[in-house]
């Protein structure tokens, strides 16, 4: 479901050249089908509320019609894009730097975690588009150094957790410091009721793309196999064997877990790192970086890498822990499947998880069978 329906190339949206020739070094031969719907109506400066399944191709729906806009020869920030985490900010912006690498566009990554001092530093420059978290970004703009007054275009990619009460405050003071004729794009898989109140507080006749269906989870195959939490290791070990692992994602609740199995793991003999946002930024910037480059095949982590984050050669998704509601499931195991691939999630079920996977199942309308003795490897 990620080949186009209206059947358009890029070259009918009359993108400037050097744009062009970035999406298709990027290896994109035609618009995904959120592309095909977001890029036309983007680029008239509406408003947008998109909502399409995990790895679709939303960075690029939006990062080309905000590039397409981009005057390089003004020097101030015209696009704010923000996203919830750290590293998805880095990914997002090396997207931006990719595509518009012909334009002569100058890309900031701005997040928590860093200090202040580099981003004064790099704001003295021209900067066209900054990707950000939104409290950093917030800091900046409130003490004026970054001056956001001509910047007409936000987007909120994983808008729904933009919008869940941590980030909320912090969002709509932003806007405040945007130019008034300003366009606003959400993206996300879920949009939960509060993306509701802030589209009609907010965004000004937006354009409403559906893409969900009932295909949310196509391509990837789900299983769950009831342990007891002490045999939880002793059963990855046994998947770990079993499976044709490309690199995998195993997901705990807890920072402390994430250690401690990242341990116990490594104590088997398999190459694995972990991540979890109670580690300094510069660490973990490392191990992210090292694991897209596929230097470790198992990677334990917090919901910190949950959402959108993209490496293609994720094939399984271990959730080691149970999460606790269907959003955080669909976006855990939507790092696996990624544009057209084929996945592979596993659930570890303890007895008081068995009312929780119902529930999610239901919820998501989607079947976790019980592990088979075999699976089969062309599902993944
Ligand atoms: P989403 O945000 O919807 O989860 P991403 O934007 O992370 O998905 O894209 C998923 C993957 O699909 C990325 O690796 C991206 O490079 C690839 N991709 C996006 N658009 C296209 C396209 N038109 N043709 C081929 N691959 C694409
Ligand atoms: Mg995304």
């Amino acid at each position: 479901d990620v080949t186009n329906t209206k059947g358009n190339n890029f070259e009918d949206y009359f993108l400037k050249r050097p744009l062009l020739m970035g999406i298709f070094e990027m290896g994109f031969e035609r618009p995904s089908p959120i592309q095909e719907e977001s890029i036309p109506i983007a680029l008239t400066g509406r408003d947008i509320l998109a909502r399409a399944k995990n790895g679709t191709g939303k960075t690029a729906a939006f990062t080309i019609p905000v590039l397409e806009k981009i005057n390089v020869n003004k020097n101030n920030i015209q696009a704010l894009l923000l996203v919830p985490t750290r590293e998805l900010a880095l990914q997002t912006a090396q997207v931006c730097k990719n595509l518009g690498k012909h334009m002569n566009v100058q890309v900031m990554v701005t997040t928590g975690g860093t200090t202040l001092k580099d981003d004064i530093l790099r704001l003295g420059q021209t900067v066209h588009i900054v990707v950000a978290t939104p409290g950093r970004i917030l800091d900046l703009a409130g003490k004026g150094i970054a001056d956001l007054s001509q910047c007409q275009t936000l987007v909120m990619d994983e808008a729904d957790k933009l919008l869940s009460p941590e980030f909320q405050p912090i969002i709509e003071q932003l806007i405040s410091f945007l130019a008034p004729q300003r366009q606003i794009l959400l993206y996300s898989a879920t949009f939960p009721m509060i993306v509701k109140a802030f589209k009609d507080k907010f965004l000004t006749k937006p354009y409403e793309i559906n893409l969900m269906d009932q295909l949310t989870l196509k391509g990837i195959t789900q299983y769950y196999a009831y342990v007891e939490e002490r045999q939880k290791v002793h059963c990855l070990n046994t998947l770990f064997s079993k499976l044709q692992i490309n690199q995998s994602i195993i997901f705990c609740n807890s920072t402390s877990r994430v250690e401690l199995l990242a341990r116990k793991i490594t104590e088997l003999g398999y190459s694995c790192f972990y991540i979890h946002a109670k580690m300094l930024q510069s660490h973990r910037n490392r191990v992210f970086h090292d694991f897209r480059s596929g230097k470790t095949r198992h990677l334990v982590c917090s919901d910190l890498l949950t959402r959108g984050i993209d490496i293609q050669a994720v094939n399984v998704v271990v959730n080691f822990d149970f999460p606790k509601n269907a959003e955080t499931y669909l976006h855990r195991i939507g790092r696996s499947g990624r544009f057209g691939h084929l996945g592979l999630a596993i659930n570890l079920i303890t007895y008081e998880d068995r009312y929780n996977l119902y529930r999610i199942e239901q919820e998501l309308g989607t079947e976790i069978k019980a592990i088979p003795p075999v699976i089969d490897k062309s599902l993944y």
